[in-house]
């Protein structure tokens, strides 16, 4: 009874408003607008219209003491004040004046009475009890969600994931596959696990880089255990208005455990998982939303069959109410693919096209290292794209190669010009690059050298590829990705005895490798292994920052360069020691703007 009784407060409040909006109109409008139809004049104008046998009706009010009449087409009405005039009545005759009942029709009281009151308060009530009975039906979501239902949830429910997303999709990332198996084997058989008293995690926390399927993992646990699925992402919890976004968490809880066994998932929790640390102007709504959730989490029994699992690339920013033990117990890293991980998930996604025979899905993977899940899935598409582009009805290796360049560098530029001198400046550049990273033994091989431009901006590129997996890096081989790094800049110097604006990423790249040599892997003999720099974000980008004394970064910054400047000076001098070589490769490459890594060991072995 309650529930119905409690969304009628606001229809209250409308009523009123209703009243008001009445009575404006009845006492105010009406006669106002009644009063513009008719023209008040002056008693001369009367007479004048009078003469003039321009008078059409006339009626004399006298207990208004006015006089209200027309003109003689009828078409306008006049009001004018009543003066003392005894023989009125004969010009009004002799005028051709009609004598006749009321100009301005008046309708009988009780048509006025209906019309005006009675006929608006029934529409009214009408609209307001419709409003009412809509009102109750969404009122299921707490008190909050009165207003047409603002704060419910619009979580997606997956029922049945029959045709849905299972394991076998997600390729790679077999660890956090098998962490989430232990939660479907529980869904499916909860005795089990309640015999030897082993409660199951309520929360589990998917971290990684974007884009590493992360949203797929979460679909697949519900596929495989073939529960209900509710889908939400942190930011459709943040509202405009304080309270909504509480609403919302309380309104998919209550949904959830009804369900139960259920999954629940929520993307991008960091919208609203945010460390609360009591900035002046805080977000209230996403304090308010976070307290909820935290409360919820608390709020239900481990073995009840609702788990949460949440998404994150930003796990740092997380509030560490949020992640303790109770609340989001255990965290499951999605990292970036690794080489298998990159062939399998091609393999996945290369199902949905139609491949040549002669695709060799391996190669691809070296070449595309570091590439996530989602930049994988894109790559087989562009390639899909391309082949339908050059009219093929199949994809070969070509397509392939060339949408991971895509990928990484933009468009092939088809108008940029360049000139003879830029061209050959940008070649000895890239053989620069190649050049170094060769003669140092531990540096890898390349693949491709081109020096088409680039929709990017890039004018041309070095394709370096990992044989294997590297999982550490030692100094040494950080010291010569350096060296091959400032390659290209120093094959310039070297042969046009100039700088260029071409090597600017090379040297954003050179610093930052130099830079946390120096401040995080304890790669200086000064520092030893203190710690002078953090990373902040590691999945978004990598930002550092600073925690040492003045003094010290300014020690920082002069071995950071003394570094760099040791490496530049190193390929420098492999370029001045391989100078035949390095024109004879630069001559090559500026004929043929694009040479694979064979050809290249090729002349370099002759
Ligand atoms: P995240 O949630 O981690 O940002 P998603 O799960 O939304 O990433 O993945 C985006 C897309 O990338 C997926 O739709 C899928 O096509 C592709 N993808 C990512 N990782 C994988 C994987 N391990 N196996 C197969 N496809 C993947």
């Amino acid at each position: 009874m309650q529930e119905v009784k409690k969304p009628r407060k606001p229809l209250i409040s409308y009523y009123v408003i209703v009243l008001g909006i009445l009575l404006l109109f009845n006492f105010i409008f009406m006669p106002w607008a009644a009063e513009r139809q008719v023209k008040e004049v002056g008693y001369e104008t009367f007479m004048d219209m009078t003469e003039d046998k321009d008078i059409g009706q006339v009626e004399i009010d006298q207990s208004d003491n006015e006089i209200v009449f027309t003109n003689k087409a009828g078409d306008k009405i006049y009001k004018t004040g009543m003066v003392e005039d005894t023989d009125l009545t004969q010009r009004l005759y002799e005028s051709g004046a009609k004598f006749s009942g009321r100009i301005i029709e008046q309708a009988s009281p009780l048509v006025t009475f209906l019309l005006s009151w009675i006929l608006p308060i029934v529409i009214f009530i009408g609209i307001g009890q419709y409003m009412s009975k809509k009102l109750v039906s969404k009122a299921s979501g707490g008190p909050n969600s009165m207003i047409f239902g603002m704060g419910k949830s619009n979580a997606k429910v997956y029922v049945k994931s029959s045709e849905g997303i299972r394991f076998d999709d997600v390729a790679g990332e077999d660890e956090a596959k098998e962490n989430l198996s232990e939660i479907v084997d529980y869904l499916h058989n909860p005795g089990r696990y309640k015999e030897v008293g082993a409660s199951m995690p309520k929360g589990i926390l998917l971290v990684g880089p974007p884009g590493t399927g992360k949203t797929m993992l979460a679909k697949a646990v519900a596929g495989e255990a073939n529960v209900p699925f509710f889908s939400m992402s942190g930011s459709e919890f943040v509202e405009m208005f304080v309270g909504m976004g509480a609403s919302k968490v309380r309104d998919l809880f209550k949904q959830a455990k009804e369900k139960a066994p259920c999954i629940v998932f929520i993307d991008e929790i960091d919208a609203i998982g945010q460390k609360r640390d009591g900035r002046v102007g805080g977000n209230d709504e996403r304090e308010q939303t976070l307290n909820q959730l935290l409360t919820e989490m608390d709020g239900f029994e481990t073995n009840n069959g609702v788990i949460i699992l949440a998404a994150t690339n930003r796990p740092e920013s997380l509030d560490p109410a949020l992640t303790r033990p109770g609340r989001f117990d255990r965290r499951v890293p999605v990292e970036l693919p690794d080489l298998k991980g990159r062939e399998e998930i091609l393999k996945v996604h290369a199902k949905k096209v139609k491949l040549d025979e002669t695709v060799d899905l391996s190669v691809i993977a070296r070449m595309a290292s570091g590439a996530s899940g989602a930049e994988l899935a894109n790559i087989i598409n562009e390639a899909a794209l391309r082949a339908v582009r050059e009219n093929r009805n199949y994809v070969t290796q070509a397509d392939l190669e060339e949408s991971i360049e895509v990928v990484i560098a933009g468009y092939q530029k088809k108008n940029a010009i360049l000139t003879d001198k830029e061209k050959k400046v940008v070649a000895y550049h890239e053989i620069g690059h190649a050049l170094v990273a060769a003669k140092q033994t531990n540096s890898a091989p390349v693949q491709k050298i081109t020096i088409v431009p680039r929709t990017s901006g890039a004018l041309g590129y070095t394709m370096q590829v990992e044989e294997g997996n590297h999982y550490l890096m030692t100094q040494e081989e950080l010291e010569n990705k350096i060296a091959t790094l400032t390659g290209g800049r120093a094959a310039e110097e070297l042969v046009f005895h100039t700088s260029s604006t071409g090597a600017s990423n090379d040297i954003e790249q050179a610093t930052k490798l130099a830079r946390s040599m120096i401040t995080r892997y304890g790669m200086s003999k000064d520092f030893d292994m203190v710690a002078m720099e953090t990373v902040n974000n590691q999945y978004l980008g990598g930002d550092t920052s600073l925690a040492c004394s003045a003094e010290t970064q300014a020690e920082i910054d002069r071995q950071v360069v003394e570094l760099v400047k040791k490496q530049h000076k190193k390929a420098a001098e492999i370029l001045e020691e391989n100078r035949d070589k390095l024109d004879e490769l630069a001559d090559y490459l500026y004929e043929k703007e694009t040479i694979t890594g064979e050809e290249f060991m090729k002349i370099l072995a002759a």
